[in-house]
């Protein structure tokens, strides 16, 4: 008797949008599917500002992945960090953790690994301003954020008071934008919960390094996103150049105008400045994109695939 042959092997990277999408696009079709990511849950990437504004905790928009696809049997899922791919040969070599490292073979392979925030050369700056891509990001944004809350109603120079009490958002695209407005609805809520400070005289300033916000965008939507910023009075800084952050940081005088505190082993949480990723400022830095694209780290995608 011989045995049935194998069924083709897809392997997909990610279990983010892309990838649940590919998965179940394939629950009826003749394939084995594995879903490989490095985290065991989905992220709803859309709501990271409420966890990073603490108005919705991590499990609030997070699902574990096998369990969303837990219905589709020819689905399987595993927890592994992609850490190289051999084209040649079809297999992905992978980091289960612990010091243990495996090889997956795949016949077809779907890469839905996401991006990170591209710091323009200056990696250095992510310890300083993190980007908002996942739940740790977000984690990290909220921990500043409370915290500079705490130090304000601890402190009682008015000066540094003043200095906790600045937030900084660089980048005017749809998750700065976002993120700076919904800051002054959180303090609003959370007003009668403090005594010494008055949460809604927090400075929201948000720094744009192009001539509009929400570039990407018709103008019409930028000019409504910059009234209404102003409306719920957030400072907007438009064409503050490519570099806009590394001026922030160089020009004392700037800082002390944002009120936001100096450089070095002051800046721990007197601020918190979170880039903006946009089109230009996304970094494909996975290991799939470093061999199958080492230059540009940037892949074609065929949107017909799906
Ligand atoms: C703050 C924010 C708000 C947004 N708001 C909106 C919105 O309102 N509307 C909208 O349409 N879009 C919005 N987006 C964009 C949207 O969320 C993303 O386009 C979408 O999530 C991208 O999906 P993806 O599957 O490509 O990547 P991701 O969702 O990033 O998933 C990638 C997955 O790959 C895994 N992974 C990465 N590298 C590896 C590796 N080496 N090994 C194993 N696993 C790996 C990650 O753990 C992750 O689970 C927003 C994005 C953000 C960050």
């Amino acid at each position: 008797m011989t045995s049935a042959p194998e069924r083709p092997h897809v392997v997909i990277v990610g279990g983010g949008f892309g990838g649940l999408t590919a998965a179940r696009a394939l629950r009826r079709s003749d394939v084995d599917v594995t879903i490989i990511d490095e985290n065991n849950h989905h992220t709803f990437q859309p709501l990271l500002y409420q966890v990073a504004t603490a108005t919705l905790n991590p499990s609030d928009i997070t699902a574990p992945i096998r369990h969303v696809l837990r219905s589709q049997k020819n689905a399987t899922v595993l927890l592994a960090e992609v850490v190289g791919i051999d084209v040649a040969n079809q297999n992905l070599t992978v980091d289960e953790g612990e010091g243990r490292a495996g090889v997956i073979h795949y016949d077809y392979l779907i890469l839905a690994a996401g991006a990170r925030h591209s710091y323009f050369g200056h990696d250095e700056w992510e310890s300083m301003a993190p980007g908002l891509k996942g739940i740790n990001d977000a984690l990290e944004i909220r921990r500043r954020f409370l915290l500079a809350l705490e130090r304000a109603e601890l402190t009682d120079d008015p000066e540094e008071r003043k200095e906790y009490l600045t937030i900084v958002v660089i980048g005017g695209g749809p998750t700065g934008v976002e993120l700076a407005g919904l800051i002054p609805d959180v303090l609003r809520g959370i007003r009668r919960d403090f005594r010494r400070i008055d949460p809604t005289r927090m400075r929201v300033v948000l720094i744009e390094g192009g001539p509009r916000l929400l570039a990407a965008f018709p103008q019409e939507i930028s000019d409504h996103a910059l009234e209404d910023l102003h409306s719920l009075g957030v400072e907007v800084r438009l064409d503050r150049g490519d570099d806009a952050f590394s001026d922030l940081i160089l020009k004392g005088e700037e800082i002390r105008e944002l009120a936001v505190i100096a450089l070095g082993p002051y800046l721990h949480t007197r601020r918190c400045i979170e880039p903006e990723q946009n089109v230009s400022g996304v970094r494909h830095d996975q290991p799939v994109a470093r061999d199958l694209a080492p230059v540009s780290r940037r892949i074609a995608v065929d949107f017909q695939v799906l």
